[in-house]
């Protein structure tokens, strides 16, 4: 299994980091034990003094694939979770200010949250708009919902499996909206699609 994430997915998240809006997805991978496991807090590494939020819609794949046409994107998942992608955004910013891989501030330990719960997704035209959120200590930080992303999911599958194939059980976090942020110890991280709550974590 294997976790995939989109960066720079919405435009005003592109803005709020100084990111161009890009003209192809960007997206880069964690390893299985980024996975925070059920009910564990979120440690802050001790090498880390901005450890971000970024609230993301997660699809799970359910079929095997590789070079998948657009049109045909849609067969590979029915499912719709919520995770966070906690980075290090002061290792990320010495990162790309070097040109290097951002493994280091993305693969931590606990950074994958992935919602126990995954919602069915209608693949057709009369899709609602899924909306989601994540409060922090109570108070809403960000929300959106998946019409604002600059690629669509149909769209990340088709790119992605261009260059790994795609197995079932793999997790594609899709971006996240603008409102990211750091957290301290004693931080609650609550995820929402619509009213239902997806996770709650404790930073500490
Ligand atoms: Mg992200």
């Amino acid at each position: 299994m294997k976790i995939i994430c989109i960066g720079r997915n919405y435009s005003e998240h592109a803005k709020e980091l100084g990111n161009a809006v890009p003209t192809e997805p960007v997206f880069f991978c964690k390893p299985d034990s980024a996975i925070l496991p059920k009910g564990n807090p979120m440690m802050i590494p001790d090498w880390t003094n901005d450890l971000h939020y970024e609230c993301e819609l997660v699809v799970r794949i359910n079929r095997l694939g590789k070079n998948i046409p657009i049109e045909f994107a849609s067969r590979y998942y029915d499912e719709i979770g919520l995770g966070i992608d906690f980075t290090a955004r002061d290792v990320q910013e010495e990162l790309k200010k070097k040109g290097l891989p951002w493994e280091k501030a993305k693969a931590v330990d606990g950074s994958a949250v992935i919602s126990n719960d995954f919602l069915p997704w209608q693949n057709s035209a009369s899709q609602n708009k899924i909306e989601f959120s994540l409060k922090k200590n109570g108070e809403l930080v960000q929300s959106s919902d998946h019409t604002n992303m600059i690629f669509s999911i149909d769209q990340i599958i088709a790119y992605v499996s261009k260059y790994m194939t795609l197995k079932i059980g793999d997790f594609i976090f899709t971006g996240t909206p603008s409102g990211v942020g750091a957290v301290k110890s004693g931080d609650l991280l609550e995820g929402f699609i619509g009213d239902k709550q997806m996770y709650r974590v404790k930073v500490k």
